[in-house]
Formats: C-alpha cells, structure tokens, sequence
C-alpha cells in the first residue's frame, strides 16, 4: 500500500514540472523554484518506494532461505547444542576448534582431556556394547575424551580436514597449513 501511495505522490511533483514547462513558465524566477522544490519533493517519495520494494523483495528471499538444516533441531539454551545421547555413552557436541574435554567432574573442575578421533567399529570393548554403531553407522566422525570417554561430535559447520584439526590463523592472518597425514 505504502509503494502505490508514495509512487503517486512522486507522480505529482513531477506533473506539477510538466505543467511548468509546457506553459514556458520555466524561464522565470517563480517556475525555476518552483521546480526546483518539486523535483527533490518527487525524488524523495520515489526513493521511499524504492526502499520499500528492495526491503519486499529481501523478506521474500529471506523465507525461501530460512529452512536450513539447524532450523528443526532443538536447542535447549543459547549457543547450547544438545546431541541424541547413547544408551552406554554421554554425547556432547564439539565446538568450533574445541580440542579438549569441557566436561566437568564431580568436583566441578575441567576434565581438560584431550578429544582423539575415536574408531569405535574397531574398539574391542566398543565391539560388545554396539550402541555408537547402531546410533552412528560403521564408521561417522567421533571424537572421544581419552580421560573420561565422554564422546562428542564434530562441530555442525567444521569440516572433516584431518586428525590434528584445522590450522589456527594466527595473529599475522597466516594460515598455518596443516600438517600432511
Ligand atoms: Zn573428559
């Protein structure tokens, strides 16, 4: 509604410079500030519906694109991701470069264990339990706590580059390559 109202009104101003024009009003001083207050007067209203019609045009584009794949999934807190835990297993999800365990223990304190990709259709123990590979398949992306086992999954937007993690950029905005398997 508002861009048919504000095209029309920008109409205006400029009907209002055609008539000027044609009755040969533009050469005196009345026509030429006449003009001159009706053109931005037309330049404003037709830049509103401009705006309005690039801010329409964005929000259709911005629904198509809503449904991405972390729309559906349930997220209990804030930047709190929870993974579908095993029968035998505590599951976390890994944040983005997170390298050690951030589980606490019952003191409260930091496990700090190192997070190792984890094989479990060849872990023996693993073997007996099955749960990982019944939840996972034979062999998806794991990373276990080789302190407290807990085990974690690798960060939805982290892809699977090697063992050691991607490389850190460092504080020159080099990339430091990683290291050949
Ligand atoms: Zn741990």
């Amino acid at each position: 509604m508002m861009l048919v109202i504000s095209v029309v009104l920008g109409i205006v101003p400029l009907l209002g410079v055609a008539w000027i024009v044609l009755h040969g009003n533009i050469g005196t001083v009345d026509g030429l500030f006449m003009s001159l207050i009706l053109l931005p007067l037309s330049g404003i209203l037709f830049l509103n519906a401009f705006l309005d019609m690039r801010g329409r045009l964005k929000a259709r584009t911005g629904t198509k694109t809503a449904a991405s794949p972390l729309a559906n999934r349930t997220i209990t807190a804030p930047g709190i991701e929870t993974a579908p835990q095993l029968p035998h297993h505590k599951v976390k999800i890994k944040k983005a470069g997170q390298r050690a365990c951030n589980e606490k223990n019952e003191k409260g304190k930091f496990c700090g264990g190192h997070l190792k990709r984890w094989f479990y259709s060849v872990d023996l123990i693993e073997q007996d339990c099955g749960d990982a590979e019944q939840a996972w398949g034979l062999d998806a992306e794991v990373y276990r706590c080789e302190h407290c086992k807990t085990l974690y999954l690798p960060h939805p937007g982290e892809s699977v580059v090697n063992v050691a993690g991607q490389g850190q950029i460092s504080v020159f905005g080099l990339t430091v390559p990683p290291k050949a398997s």
